[in-house]
């Protein structure tokens, strides 16, 4: 199970589109707050659907990230063949079946067969995934199999601990509350002792890789 479709150009939008989008998000908040029950025009919530419409564009600014500009001008060949482990990655993202927040953090290893990418840049690949409406296990997938596609290297792992807003406010699946989703590939899925070096890592607390 495979998907190119991750590193897919994200439409160009033009400006316009982009203020008539704005406007949109403002009157469908409006339509909800009258429809909850609530006066949109009363002083506190006046200026709710303009905020919100601009924190859409920040909380799901994924959607404009270009991945292979991203990537590409951060890739470089080296010769190191051991796992390189990017631990504790805070993310915040929003539930596709809710629209409400999971956050939490995520940890990427691979094993480079010759190209690795700048140490900087797997959190802006895990932040561009993150800052869409997802469900964890797909973006977890998405993560590894971006680093896969691009590196081509022996081995991508993604562990993600996350806990969901939706589940935790309801008072429904309480034990659901804290999800933890995995995408092993190539060596990680293949060899229960590099899996299992990964798992000594992630779990070392404060121990730097
Ligand atoms: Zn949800």
């Amino acid at each position: 199970m495979h998907e190119l479709m991750t590193l897919k150009q994200p439409p160009t939008i033009d400006p316009a589109e982009l203020v008539a989008r704005k406007d949109t998000i403002v009157r469908a908040v409006r339509d909800i707050l009258t429809s909850v029950g609530e006066d949109p025009d009363r002083d506190g919530l006046q200026r709710t659907p303009e905020r919100i419409s601009r924190m859409y564009d920040e909380i799901l600014a994924g959607y404009k990230v270009d991945p292979i500009s991203l990537i590409n001008e951060a890739m470089f060949d080296v010769d190191y063949d051991e796992m390189v482990v990017v631990k504790d990655i805070e993310f915040f993202s929003m539930c596709e079946h809710h629209m409400l927040p999971f956050y939490g953090r995520a940890h990427v290893a691979y094993i480079p067969t010759n190209k690795v990418i700048g140490l900087s840049k797997i959190p802006r690949i895990v932040e561009m995934f993150a800052r869409r409406l997802q469900v964890q296990e797909r973006m977890t997938m998405q993560i590894a199999n971006i680093l896969d596609e691009v590196l081509h290297p022996l081995g991508v792992a993604v562990v993600v601990e996350a806990a969901h807003l939706c589940s935790m406010m309801r008072g429904i699946k309480k034990e659901h509350a804290r999800m933890v989703t995995s995408s092993m590939l190539g060596c990680f899925k293949d060899n229960e002792k590099t899996r299992n070096e990964l798992l000594h890592h992630i779990s070392s607390r404060g121990e730097t890789t």
